[in-house]
């Protein structure tokens, strides 16, 4: 393979002939000089290509250049003279590989990212795209260091699962039947026995009760997959399809948990932003100026913690006039999780021990009978972008809270079976790695997180 862009502007020195291949930002013609901006996408920065008259085909190709166009460009690698860049290119020869037909939608320097959204075929070639997609690796590959740094297993948990085991929203369903000729049986009910899995199923929205059952053969694993939300929630936090890291660990309590959020956010900040050192840098100049700041807090600030309980005092005594009202026993909206975070603590803030009433099921049970050894983490401008909490391990208190739940027993059997056989203290968390990259880059919506955003209404490309 060729030197990529950014392997050639990260050389020491200039000298010597090398080749880019890329698409141009930009084209300049002035009298006798072409000047093209060559971008590959392998780093935020393009390259400058400077092209004269020496050029074959100068004046019937080269001249023609425009944005958007893909060419192929060779010659002597030099230091620019121009500000902000180190090298430039002295080119021997440029070659047009691939022409731009003029109605090319990103002639324009910017556009709306809501324009963007509609061109989804095309706009990874924008600034901001280009880096959140770079930015999106990088993330990726800190959070599977994190994880094997400290011994944990990856595990595949899988796509199409048969119930809303966690209760945690609206699902997709999955099924072969071809819709008008759904078979039904002898009570007029839909006959699922006829359908592929010999039973309803869906995709899943949460690898948790799998991670569950990884976890106590292997200790710590984590799930890092897509998950799939049937909610009808047009915000700027909501995907219908959006991946989750989800760790669990054996022989491990809340406390030990919300030190594993909080070191597991440190790291991939922090390796985040040394890898991405431009792209950040250009989010922090074109889209919030707070982006460097918060990876700097985030990184060396210990995160506040506080209970449930002590969160709503808080919020009851801000004299704050809040949409939603603030009592004990209500779940924290939005907008009381942004009061905490960005206005009274100014730092990520773990808040532990909700009640139990507005809590999944396996969630485990305080003593005090009322609250549960739940733990989220909410962070300035998104809120919640973990939620976690220690497993009911104890067989009969979960099957109590089955029950108090209204869910049917029987479908969680193997659930169950875990508790019967060497249960053990265990607990993990879910992260939503969009609001991760969301709140790294300061993008405003979610949509422009993500290469292929799927909402309601939407999955065209
Ligand atoms: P919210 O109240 O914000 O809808 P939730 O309570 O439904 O979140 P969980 O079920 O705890 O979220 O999921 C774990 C994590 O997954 C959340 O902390 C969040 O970061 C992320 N998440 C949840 N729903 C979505 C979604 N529709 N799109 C993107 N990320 C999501
Ligand atoms: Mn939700």
């Amino acid at each position: 393979m060729e030197e990529s862009i950014r392997d050639i502007l990260g050389r020491d020195d200039g000298g010597g002939e090398v080749t880019v291949r890329g698409w141009l930002r930009t084209a300049r013609h002035a009298k006798n000089l072409s000047f093209l901006e060559v971008s590959d996408g392998s780093c935020f920065a393009g390259i400058q290509v400077v092209a004269g008259p020496e050029c074959p085909d100068f004046e019937d190709e080269v001249r023609g250049l425009g944005t958007g166009c893909a060419v192929e460009a060779t010659g002597e690698l030099v230091d620019s003279p121009g500000k902000g860049q180190r090298f430039e290119i002295h080119a021997s020869q440029v070659t047009l590989v691939g022409g731009v037909e003029d109605d090319y939608p990103l002639q324009k320097k910017r556009h709306g990212f809501e324009f963007l959204r509609t061109i989804a075929h095309l706009r990874p070639r924008t600034n901001s795209l280009g880096a959140v997609l770079r930015v999106r690796d990088a993330a990726t590959r800190a959070i599977h260091d994190f994880f094997h740094d400290r011994g944990f297993v990856q595990l595949h948990s899988p796509v199409i699962t048969l119930s809303d085991a966690e209760g945690a929203g609206d699902m997709f369903r999955v099924s072969t039947f071809e819709p008008g000729q759904v078979p039904v049986d002898e009570a007029g009910e839909v006959d699922w026995k006829q359908d592929f899995f010999d039973a309803p199923t869906f995709l899943t929205v949460s690898g948790q009760l799998e991670a569950e059952i990884g976890a106590l053969a292997l200790s710590r694993v984590y799930t890092f997959g897509p998950t799939f939300r049937a909610e009808n929630s047009n915000t700027s936090r909501h995907l219908a399809e959006f991946w989750m890291v989800e760790p669990e660990v054996a022989f491990c309590e809340l406390v030990g948990l919300a030190d594993l959020a909080e070191d597991f956010l440190k790291s991939v900040f922090r390796q985040v932003g040394e890898q991405c050192e431009d792209d950040l840098a250009f989010f922090n100049e074109r889209i919030d100026d707070s982006v460097l700041e918060t990876l700097e807090h985030v990184v060396e600030e210990p995160f506040g913690r506080i209970t449930y309980s002590e969160a709503v005092e808080i919020l009851e005594k801000s004299g704050r006039e809040f949409e939603f009202p603030v009592s004990w026993g209500a779940d924290l909206q939005s907008e009381h999780e942004r009061f905490l975070t960005e206005e009274h603590f100014k730092r990520p803030l773990i808040v532990t021990g909700y009640p139990k009433d507005i809590k999944a099921f396996y969630m485990y049970r305080n003593d005090d009978q009322r609250t549960v050894a739940a733990m989220d983490v909410l962070v300035p401008r998104i809120g919640e972008i973990i939620g976690g909490s220690q497993r009911e391990h104890r067989l009969d208190t979960l099957k109590k809270r089955i029950a108090e739940q209204g869910l049917p027993e029987e479908e969680y059997w193997w659930y169950l079976d875990l508790r019967r056989y060497g249960s053990v203290p265990h607990s993990g968390f879910g992260l939503g790695f969009e609001r991760l990259v969301q709140f790294m880059t300061g993008m405003a919506n979610i949509r422009d997180v993500i290469p292929f955003p799927r909402v309601p209404g939407n999955a065209e490309f």
